[in-house]
């Protein structure tokens, strides 16, 4: 028998030297592939394998191939995730390019238009602007959040700190957004007078506002919309409220992950990032997110952001995080 199998004389000698008594041969078997086999030997003990034994061996490679077979898919499933990673981030590099050329041609264009003065065909030209330009911002829109997921994911999410007005920066998108307000037919009223001081990002926090208003618009089905500020000496809190379509209990926590949605999207478009975005900047400034809502009764998003962040400690180097302002996702 040792014969059949031994690839040399040596080999032979070697085997024999061994002194096998007996052995089991069992297949690693998933899924109707054979990964390999493990093999019992049996030497100076003199014992001779049972059926029992071989009954052993089997459950033992039967748990070995399930062991192995997951660690293979999990290292499949990683892969598949780098290749998705990489694929958004040259993509959405791929598609700013041209966005940003159509952008400016039409902001030409609509300049030239304006130039004309108010005759009757530069207004009708205008008017015919209007919504390539609303196209045009909106894939703007769904390419930054596409470009800000893969920066994000490979921890490149830079925080620009300074002095920012945070009441500011919510009366100026609440300003910016007022076509889009008019056309959904929502009301606002904004309560943030004043001025409300602290150490932010003002690009990342206007995106937070404009990510949770233009939300709150999409699905507050034309019903008044509440944003307020307040604060206190340590932090400040933003609050948009909706009476819109509110968001079924076991999905409030669901919604803050990437891709993911509680609507379906044959009735509202939207990749399902926005949330996760603004999830990870609140995170970066050391706030806290949050949601309440009731379906068909309307949701209210929550941001409290502490003036400045905290400081930890950086075991290495003694400098805080504050001096390196990345956020590591
Ligand atoms: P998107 O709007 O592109 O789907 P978001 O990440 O902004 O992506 O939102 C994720 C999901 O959370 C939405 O698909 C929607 O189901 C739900 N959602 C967000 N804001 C609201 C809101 N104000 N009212 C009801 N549902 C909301």
């Amino acid at each position: 028998m040792i014969r059949s199998f031994a690839r040399s004389e040596a080999h032979v000698g070697m085997l024999e030297k061994l002194g096998l008594r007996s052995y089991m041969c069992v297949p690693l078997e998933v899924r109707g592939d054979v990964l390999g086999t493990i093999t019992f030997l049996s030497a100076e003990s003199k014992r001779r394998y049972e059926p029992d034994d071989l009954s052993l061996a089997e459950a033992l490679s039967y748990r070995a191939s399930l062991a192995i077979d997951n660690s293979r898919l999990y290292g499949e499933a990683q892969e598949a995730i780098r290749d998705r990673d990489e694929f958004l981030s040259i993509a959405s590099h791929e598609l700013k390019t041209p966005i940003t050329t159509l952008q400016i041609q039409v902001q030409g264009i609509l300049r030239r238009i304006q130039n004309v003065g108010e005759t009757a065909a530069a207004n009708g030209l205008a008017e015919r602007m209007v919504a390539p330009e609303r196209q045009i911002q909106r894939l703007t829109h769904l390419i930054d959040d596409l470009l800000d997921i893969s920066r994000i994911t490979a921890g490149r999410l830079d925080l620009h700190i300074e002095e920012v007005d945070f009441a500011a920066v919510v009366r100026d998108v609440s300003a910016r957004l007022e076509e889009t307000l008019a056309r959904s037919g929502c009301a606002l009223t904004v309560r943030a007078a004043g001025v409300e001081i602290g150490q932010w990002d003002r690009l990342r926090l206007d995106q937070v506002v404009t990510n949770l208003l233009s939300n709150a618009v999409k699905y507050g089905s034309g019903r008044p919309i509440e944003v307020s500020l307040t604060g206190d000496p340590e932090k400040v809190r933003l609050e948009v409220k909706d009476q819109g379509i509110g968001i079924e209990p076991e999905n409030q926590a669901r919604i803050f992950e990437r891709f993911e949605r509680a609507v379906s999207g044959h009735h509202y478009g939207g990749l399902g990032l926005g949330l996760w975005i603004v999830r990870q900047i609140v995170d970066g400034l050391d706030g806290r997110l949050a949601v309440e809502s009731e379906p068909g009764k309307g949701s209210v998003f929550s941001v409290e952001i502490p003036r400045a962040r905290r400081l930890v400690p950086d075991d290495l180097s003694g400098t805080s995080r504050e001096s390196g302002g990345v956020l590591a996702s």
